[in-house]
């Protein structure tokens, strides 16, 4: 049943006048070509939790591509059309967008039914959607300006905090609306309903994760690690065995999860400590190296390819699991150059993600050291002061590295000086 409900209100206190208006524009437009125009989904949702939320999708019922075209029009935006969808994007100079898409009208056989016709369309969009409370819609139309639509019991479960799918099928045709589910749990700190949760437990038990595309999947992961409780998300998606679904030939253990939670942590350090290019450091690689560590060569291989991880993924993991290796099995008094010849010359992620296979406290903090050194190594010399000692070949980048090294042990002051006793005792 219907629930309609005047939110104008609530709308005038949280949404800023610049877009209210934009929104009131929408619905003129609409009425200008007789469509119905509604905002749906998040936007709404966020709207009656109070939060500012300016991602705006539009749905109408009517031909939301001509509509599209028109707003464009007045609005001097770029128009995207997403035409086998029967969807478009309008993008304003700024960089701002609007989501426009259509509820395809549906013909009844008793046409006296008009407002019948026009409520089941915009109904039938919101139930295909993933969880009640993504389902509501406020009408933008001038004389229905602010009216909440609420066809499932949305409201309520916004209220109480639940997380429900509107069909038994939910999860089943589209499973990635398990990864949605937990995101959404954990971001608002909602309960997954208890029958959606059992259909979830089934549809991932029957490997339906494994029939999205993993391009789908991987967008989804990506916008759990972006959220604030990412630890909470990852530790329920490892006890619904999800991991194992995602990731094959490896296994969820709950230690990864503390591992992961050390990696984060010193990555906030890292950003602000050592990353001087400011170099955008992906999460989602971060976690994956941190998860697929020290598991066998398959579980490396179906995640490169089933997400579409760059070849670099493969090389740096397997130079992780050797790092790693030699982190347990030597007794380093751990210099900085002892870390230095074990790392190398490597990425700010695997740098990172280090951090989780340290064996000691001592070790951490000789590690911090040794990054704060090396990001902070300037040689006052290049490989031009040592041709002009009358040195050639490869001996050249041995000398360069060897003042690298000492250097970072803090055994050189001075690296120009230092090179003339070199020159000098090899003569
Ligand atoms: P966020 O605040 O993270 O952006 P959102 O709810 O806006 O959350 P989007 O992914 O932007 O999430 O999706 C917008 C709307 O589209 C959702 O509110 C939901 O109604 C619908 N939707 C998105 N993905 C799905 C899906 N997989 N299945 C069904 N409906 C979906």
């Amino acid at each position: 049943t219907l629930h309609k409900k005047n939110i104008l209100k609530k709308m005038l206190e949280i949404i800023e006048p610049k877009y209210l208006n934009l929104l009131r524009l929408l619905g003129i437009y609409g009425a200008e070509l007789n469509f119905p125009v509604y905002v749906v989904g998040g936007f709404v949702r966020d709207l009656l939790l109070g939060k500012k939320n300016y991602d705006i999708d539009i749905v109408i019922e009517g031909d939301g591509l001509k509509y599209a075209k028109y707003v464009s029009k007045y609005l001097r935006t770029t128009f995207v059309e997403h035409k086998e969808f029967h969807t478009g994007s309008l993008f304003f100079k700024d960089g701002f967008r609007i989501d426009i898409a259509t509820a395809r009208v549906e013909y009844y056989e008793k046409p006296a039914d008009l407002p019948k016709v026009e409520i089941s369309t915009i109904k039938k969009d919101l139930y295909r959607r993933d969880f009640s409370i993504n389902a509501m819609a406020i009408k933008l139309n001038p004389e229905e300006f602010g009216v909440l639509f609420d066809f499932f019991g949305c409201q309520n479960d916004l209220e109480n905090g639940i997380i429900r799918i509107l069909y038994n099928l939910s999860f089943i045709e589209d499973p990635t609306r398990i990864l949605r589910a937990i995101r959404f749990e954990r971001r608002f700190n909602f309960k997954i309903e208890e029958r959606t949760l059992e259909l979830m437990k089934e549809a991932i038990n029957n490997n339906y994760i494994e029939k999205v595309t993993g391009m789908r999947l991987r967008e989804e992961l990506e916008k759990i690690l972006s959220e604030k409780n990412v630890i909470d998300s990852i530790i329920e998606m490892g006890e619904l065995s999800i991991f194992d679904h995602l990731f094959w030939h490896s296994k969820y253990k709950k230690e990864k999860v503390e591992r992961f939670k050390k990696i984060l942590k010193f990555k906030k350090w890292f950003e602000n400590k050592c990353n001087i290019k400011n170099k955008k450091i992906k999460d989602f690689h971060i976690f994956l190296y941190s998860y697929l560590a020290c598991e066998n060569g398959e579980a490396a291989i179906y995640a490169t390819e089933r997400y579409g991880l760059p070849k670099k993924f493969i090389n740096n993991l397997n130079r992780l699991n050797i790092i790693i290796e030699k982190f347990k099995t030597l007794p380093f008094k751990w210099k900085n150059s002892d870390f230095y010849n074990i790392l190398g010359d490597i990425d700010d992620e695997l740098k990172i993600v280090i951090s989780g296979f340290l064996t000691s406290k001592e070790m951490e903090e000789k590690y911090i050291k040794y990054l704060k050194a090396i990001s902070n190594l300037e040689l006052k010399i290049t490989g031009k002061d040592i041709i002009k000692k009358g040195i050639s070949g490869k001996k050249v980048g041995e000398i360069l590295e060897y003042i690298k090294i000492k250097k970072l042990d803090g055994e050189i002051q001075d690296e120009k000086e230092f090179l003339e006793r070199l020159v000098i005792s090899n003569e």
